[in-house]
């Protein structure tokens, strides 16, 4: 597109732009116990200022069972949705500027994707999710810009069940092909919420029990941008992806058999194909594996080039996570370009 970047209002948010280009960076947060929770262990033991994460092994005494980590942030769990938010607007308003952005949730199922992504169940304003916050900014930037720029803004939901594209915002919601994926046009806050109703129902559609379902699914929202100058007549399109991955969680193939194991394979060679796909990014590697899932092809044209990715690492703190955390832990380390190393110690 042909579009001049549009100055950012202020210095402080042009150096965080500036800073933010063509990288991919990894938030990890921690979710708190929940309420009611008896067996309040946790294996998470230092949360630097710095994006700082010591794990401990329960199993193992002293050095030899601590392993550190560093990601862009860490938050605790007494981080709060504003907080998150906050951090990420200036990667959520460029997108008003040209970049495509594309911001994912991964973990296992219980770590708080959906909790950073959407928000908990019947959220009010205070505890909206990234989603709800995400589109609420862009129409209020899109408006404050209204006298120079006029801007359009629709969005699609997708989920991806088993390799397959269902449209989340169409009555016959069965596999098709992406670009058809019906596309509203929404005009504020009201409509947006009207949306994800709808979508969040049709997500329900025929599964039993709806929770289980969407941690086998990956939900991907996108927001197109179409911006013109009124100025110069010049004209941009982009786009933000937010993604809701499905569970990371291993499953015990002694113990799944039929369309439990079909699922978890599908899961498996699609966060194995983006982590993939982000990491060879991350390298900077030539050959970029885009064509090994539907997950990394419906994000192909907003992942690499000058596209931002943001990635959030969700991470259960309970003792009886422990490997899975690590395993999250491990991919995140990965997808952020960092070489797995040996154990270092904490400080
Ligand atoms: P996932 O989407 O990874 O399966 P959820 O978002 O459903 O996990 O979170 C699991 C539970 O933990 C939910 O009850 C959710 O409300 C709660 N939860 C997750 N993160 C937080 C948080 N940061 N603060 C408070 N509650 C949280």
């Amino acid at each position: 597109a042909n579009y001049s970047v549009v100055l950012a209002e202020n210095r402080k948010l042009h150096n965080e732009l500036q800073e933010l280009k063509g990288n991919i960076r990894v938030y990890c947060r921690i979710r708190p116990f929940l309420r009611g929770q008896k067996e309040k262990q946790t294996v998470i033991e230092y949360i630097g200022e710095n994006g700082e994460l010591v794990v401990v092994n329960p199993s193992k005494q002293g050095k030899e069972g601590r392993r550190s980590f560093k990601f862009n942030t860490v938050y605790s769990p007494a981080s709060a949705q504003a907080q998150v938010y906050s951090d990420i607007q200036p990667l959520v308003q460029s997108v008003l500027d040209g970049y495509n952005v594309c911001i994912f949730a991964y973990g296992q199922t219980g770590s708080g994707k959906t909790y950073t992504m959407t928000g908990p169940d019947g959220a009010s304003e205070e505890d909206w999710g990234v989603n709800y916050r995400a589109l609420n900014d862009l129409f209020r930037i899109s408006q404050m810009r209204e006298s120079t720029f006029k801007y359009e803004i629709k969005v699609q939901m997708m989920e991806i069940y088993n390799e397959q594209v269902r449209d989340l915002l169409s009555s016959d919601a069965n596999g098709l092909a992406v670009p058809e994926a019906s596309m509203f046009p929404v005009n504020g806050t009201a409509d947006v919420l009207d949306l994800m109703d709808i979508g969040l129902r049709n997500r329900a559609k025929g599964s039993t029990a709806m929770n289980e379902r969407s941690s086998r699914s990956h939900s991907i929202i996108t927001i197109h941008v179409q911006g013109k100058d009124i100025k110069s007549g010049s004209s941009m399109h982009s786009s933000l992806h937010l993604v809701d991955l499905a569970g990371s969680e291993r499953v015990d193939r002694s113990e799944v058999t039929g369309d439990r194991l079909k699922e978890a394979q599908h899961i498996n060679k699609s966060l194995s194909a983006l982590g993939d796909v982000i990491s060879a990014l991350a390298q900077k590697n030539a050959h970029i594996p885009y064509r090994n899932s539907k997950l990394t092809q419906v994000l192909q044209a907003s992942l690499g080039g000058q596209a931002k990715t943001l990635m959030f690492v969700q991470l259960n703190p309970e003792i009886g996570s422990y490997s899975e955390t690590m395993s999250t832990l491990k991919f995140a380390e990965r997808a952020s370009g960092v070489e797995l190393g040996a154990a270092r110690s904490s400080k």
